[in-house]
Formats: structure tokens, C-alpha cells, sequence
């Protein structure tokens, strides 16, 4: 971990006073931003800066870092080849650590009439850049985000009629507003959502031969990164010889492309599944250049619907992708704007077990563990299922802090953001909320990961056995998850039947299954 970086303000010297000084940060790279509405090259300038910040309030993955680095710098390049004037500073090993400390040093020299920046997408950062501004007693103006189909009034403005908050609700609510995937006022082929169509796990003989994904190998702006990245944080994990991560709005657009033609069509029907070294199976692997700002969400669900619409892909397939999009995209970002900053203190049902260190080395006799940590830590991608029901369900399971388990998924993957990353870990995988965003925990035994995947086959563990040598580990913690929060959810309507289920155990199988559960916890059977 380097101790400190430092930068190099390419601040060059000008003649006339500068109007605006347009602040992009990492996650902000959208050419058509409203940053630059009536920007004028002579008056105003682009401000962006690597700090070491960014990449070590929680310990990145090589790969996290190197996508927004290279993402940056070729965002950078191209706004200078449209003649923007852009004040860059590049991470080194002496400087600024963090966004506030760097902005304030080139607010020194620059002395803007304004700075004007979109509205940051986290928290964090939107108070460090009012901070700054405040402290250097210059106005700030913070534009709207025009990359998202919604913004987060809307979400609040619908959320005041609502007793509780649920996906299904809200995204309805964007169907009907925006007209995807309707005739008219009725949803497409007549349902809302075709989920029940999309749940299947390949056969015994696996997913056959998959479409690869298109690769984007560095360039050499990409591979100097690479390299830089690689200098900077010895001991980080990461494979970055297989980095091929689109970092450029033409990459982003054919890796769109790419999937709409070749995954598109059976993406609906395994979703959910998982296989053994397979990554990518028919997931689109966009999340990275929509957080990032390369790719527009209404341009990926209008590339969808198109697909449907021209008989391309079928209807449950499109639909439980734009789902994704218009759906959980828009409503976990509604849900963090409405929550915070409260909402990353939740812990409602008390879990206060740290992560196990096999989260950061992959170095687990858990099969599924294993394979969905090492993809991440190489690759910095896990798809949906492998977060939700396999990492984020065993640190359910097991009790971890949130606290922990959110800075863990907030380090490793290359699409990590802070607004969306934090209501999927603390509300959707952990239910430290309570129920805001989602109204069950998604919890399962290993049956449920030996159903969607070929893993157990290659486990020394049985899915089906809760105690015992050979126990799974999955299905211990989930029936002692039960008993440990059987008085929360006894009456609840989903899971009120796996507490009963729990209760007609007989006392000596519980009594085996809690002193398993204990095991699993103490810090010598952690791997
Ligand atoms: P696909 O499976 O192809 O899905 C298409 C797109 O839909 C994604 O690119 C993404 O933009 C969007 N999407 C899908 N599910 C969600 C969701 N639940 N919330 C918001 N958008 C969604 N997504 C992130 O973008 N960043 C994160 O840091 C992140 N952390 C997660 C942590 C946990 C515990 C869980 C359960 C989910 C997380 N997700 C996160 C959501 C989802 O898992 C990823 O967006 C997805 O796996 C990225 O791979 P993909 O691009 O191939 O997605
Ligand atoms: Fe995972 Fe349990 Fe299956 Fe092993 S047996 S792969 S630990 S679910």
C-alpha cells in the first residue's frame, strides 16, 4: 500500500482570469454531461485528479484501480482533442491524498470566478467537494446528473405515497413514465415481469460452448496504467494480464453491441446460474461502463427493447434485463440519496463477526467460495447471483459486520460505486436495514447453490448435511440463521415456514447444528 501519492498539477500559465473550473471526477466521465452546456475553451477549464484516496479508503483491487485510471486518462485525452483545457493530476509518490486536499491546492493557483461540478454520485465526495469550496470561499454549483432515466426527487416524490418501499413498485412506476416495454398502457406480452421464466441452472453437462464476450487488451495508455498501478500497490491483488475491461465510450458502445447480439437472447434463462471458471456466462458485463458514465442507461435499454421489438431476443429474456436497469439501477440510487448518510451505520440484526480473511486470498476448502473470491480478486467481477447467494449470503449467514462486508465489495469490483454498491451489500444482500429495500433476506441452504451451479460437486462438503464432518457450511449457518432470528421472522409471510420447519427439528439435531455454527465461527476453522 503506498504510504502517499502525490500529483502533478499540469496547471499551465494563462493570460485571462478563468471563469469556471468544471470539476469531473472518476466516476463523472460523460461527454454530454451538463458540465459542459456553454462551456467556452478560453474562459473555462476541466479539473480531474487521481488521488491515493480513491483507491485506499478501502483497499482496491489492482483491477478496480486501473479501470478508473485508464478510464480517466482517456476520458482526458479525448476532451483535449475536442480543445478543452484540462488540469490533470496524475497519482505519483508525493502529494495530495485526497480529492478536498488536491482541490484545494489548484483552487490556490487557479483561482476561479466558480467552480461547477455535476452532483457527486456519493456522498463522501459531495461533502468533500463543499468543504473545499467553502473553505476557499468560492461559489460551488452542482449541476444534475443527466446520465440517469430518473432523479433522486422523483424517487423521494414517490416514495412519500408509499407505506413501504419495493423495486416492483417503482419500476412499474418508470415503465409506465417512460413507455419501455409498453403498448400502450398495458406492459408488453401483458405481465410486468417474467422472473418465474428465468431461473434455470444448466444441465449436468454444463452451459456448452458460450459466446465470449468482445476483449478490449490495453492500449498503451491502458497498459502504462497498468503498469503505474502495479508500482503504486505491491501487495494488492489482482491478475492484471487479463485486464480487458472497455475504458473508452467506443469500447463501452461495442461492448454493448457485442451483447445485445451474442447474450441478449439467453441471458432471462440462466440469470441465476453459476459454473466453475465460467465469469461471464450470458451477463453483459456493462456495469463498469455505466458507473463510470461511458455508456447512458437509456441507451442500453432502448439497444434491448430494440432486440425484442425486431424479434431478436425474446420478451422474458429483454425484460428481465432492462429490469435491471431502469429497475434496480434507478431504485437502489433512490434508496442511497433517501438514506443516507444514516444508512451505512445499519445493523439490524446485530451481526458483529468479522469477515474471514479468506475473503481477501480466495484460500477456502468452500468450493463456491472459492471460485466466485478468486474470479473476483483476478478479474474484479462476480456476476449478480455469485454476490448475492454466495459471498453475500455466507457473510449473512455467518453474522459479519456491514461495516466490513461493505468495504470488501466496495474494494474488489471494477464496477464499485459507492451509491450502488452500498444498498445492495447492507440492504439487499445483508438486510442490515431492516426491510428498506428489499422485504425478505435472501437466505438459503447449500441445496439452493447446488441446484444453480456444478459447485458441490467439487466440494468436500455434502449441501444437503447440516452437521457433521461433512457438513456444508452453508446449510449449518442458515438453519442456525433461523434459530438465531427465529422470534424476527416466526410470523413473516416468506419465511415464516422455514422457522417452522426449523422448529420441528428434534432438540439433540439443533442442539448439533448450533455447536457447528460455533465452530464455523471461531477463528481457527475460518478457511
Ligand atoms: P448484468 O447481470 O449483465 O446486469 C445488467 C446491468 O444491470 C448491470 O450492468 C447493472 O448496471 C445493472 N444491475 C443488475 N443488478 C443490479 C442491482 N442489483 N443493482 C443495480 N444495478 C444492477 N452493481 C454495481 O454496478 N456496482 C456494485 O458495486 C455492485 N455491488 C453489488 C453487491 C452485491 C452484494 C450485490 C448482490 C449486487 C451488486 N451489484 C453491483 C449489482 C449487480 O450484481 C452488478 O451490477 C452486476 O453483477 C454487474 O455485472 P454485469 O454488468 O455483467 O451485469
Ligand atoms: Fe459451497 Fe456447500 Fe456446495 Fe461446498 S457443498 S460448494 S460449501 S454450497
Amino acid at each position: 500500500m503506498p504510504t502517499a501519492t502525490a500529483v502533478r498539477a499540469e496547471c499551465a500559465p494563462r493570460t485571462a482570469p478563468l471563469r469556471r473550473l468544471a470539476v469531473v471526477l472518476g466516476d463523472q466521465l460523460d461527454a454530454e454531461s451538463a458540465i459542459f452546456d456553454g462551456f467556452d475553451p478560453d474562459a473555462d477549464a476541466v479539473w480531474m485528479a487521481e488521488v491515493s484516496d480513491e483507491a485506499s479508503h478501502v483497499p482496491s483491487t489492482l483491477p478496480r484501480i486501473v479501470m478508473f485510471l485508464a478510464a480517466m486518462r482517456h476520458f482526458r485525452d479525448a476532451l483535449r482533442a475536442r480543445g478543452l483545457r484540462v488540469y490533470y493530476r496524475e497519482l505519483t509518490l508525493d502529494g495530495a491524498g485526497s480529492i478536498g486536499q488536491a482541490l484545494a491546492e489548484d483552487l490556490e493557483t487557479l483561482r476561479p470566478a466558480q467552480v461547477v461540478t455535476v452532483e457527486a454520485g456519493e456522498w463522501r465526495l459531495r461533502e468533500a467537494l463543499r468543504a473545499t469550496c467553502r473553505a476557499a470561499d468560492l461559489p460551488l454549483s452542482e449541476l444534475a446528473d443527466r446520465h440517469f432515466i430518473s432523479t433522486a426527487e422523483e424517487f423521494s416524490a414517490w416514495a412519500a405515497t408509499r407505506k413501504e418501499w419495493r423495486l416492483e413498485y417503482f419500476y412499474r412506476h418508470l415503465r409506465r413514465r417512460t413507455g419501455v416495454l409498453m403498448d400502450g398502457d398495458t406492459p408488453c406480452g401483458g405481465q410486468w415481469n417474467f422472473d418465474k421464466e428465468n431461473r434455470r441452472g444448466f444441465p449436468a453437462a454444463g452451459p456448452g460452448l458460450l459466446p465470449p464476450p468482445v476483449a478490449f487488451p490495453p492500449d498503451a495508455l491502458t497498459r502504462d496504467v497498468c503498469d503505474a498501478v502495479a508500482r503504486l500497490f505491491p501487495g494488492r491483488r489482482g491478475d492484471l494480464s487479463r485486464f480487458d475491461w472497455p475504458v473508452t465510450v467506443e469500447d463501452a458502445q461495442r461492448a454493448l453491441a457485442d451483447f445485445i447480439a451474442h447474450r441478449l437472447p439467453l441471458f432471462g434463462h440462466f440469470q441465476d446460474a453459476m459454473w466453475h471458471g465460467e465469469p461471464w456466462l450470458y451477463h453483459s458485463r456493462l456495469a463498469a461502463a455505466l458507473n463510470l458514465k461511458l455508456l447512458r442507461p437509456a441507451v442500453v435499454v432502448a439497444a434491448a427493447e430494440r432486440a425484442f421489438r425486431t424479434g431478436h431476443a425474446p420478451l422474458a429474456a429483454v425484460e428481465g434485463f432492462i429490469r435491471q436497469i431502469l429497475g434496480w439501477r434507478e431504485y437502489v440510487r433512490g434508496v442511497y440519496w433517501q438514506s443516507m448518510p444514516d444508512y451505512a451505520g445499519q445493523n439490524v440484526l446485530q451481526a458483529n463477526e468479522p469477515l474471514p480473511d479468506f475473503f481477501w486470498t480466495g484460500d477456502t476448502d468452500r468450493a463456491c467460495l472459492r471460485d466466485a473470491i478468486g474470479q473476483t480478486l483476478d478479474l474484479g467481477y462476480a456476476h449478480h447471483i455469485q454476490r448475492l447467494m454466495v459471498t453475500g449470503l455466507y457473510a449473512l449467514l455467518l453474522g459479519v459486520r456491514p461495516r466490513e462486508i461493505h468495504a470488501w465489495y466496495l474494494a474488489v469490483y471494477v464496477d464499485a460505486v459507492e451509491w450502488v454498491e452500498l444498498p445492495n451489500v447492507l440492504g439487499m444482500s445483508q438486510f442490515a436495514d431492516g426491510g428498506r429495500l428489499a422485504s425478505k433476506p435472501y437466505i438459503a441452504s447449500g441445496r439452493y447453490i447446488d441446484r444453480m451451479s456444478n459447485y458441490c460437486g467439487r466440494c468436500r462438503y455434502s449441501p444437503e448435511q447440516a452437521h457433521g464432518p461433512k457438513a456444508c457450511p452453508f446449510t449449518t449457518l442458515y438453519w442456525d440463521f433461523l434459530e438465531r432470528h427465529a422470534d424476527r421472522f416466526w410470523g413473516h409471510p416468506r419465511l415464516g415456514q422455514q422457522v417452522r420447519n426449523l422448529q420441528r427439528m428434534s432438540p439433540d439435531t439443533r442442539d448439533a447444528i448450533r455447536a457447528q455454527a460455533a465452530m464455523l465461527r471461531a477463528p481457527a476453522s475460518a478457511s
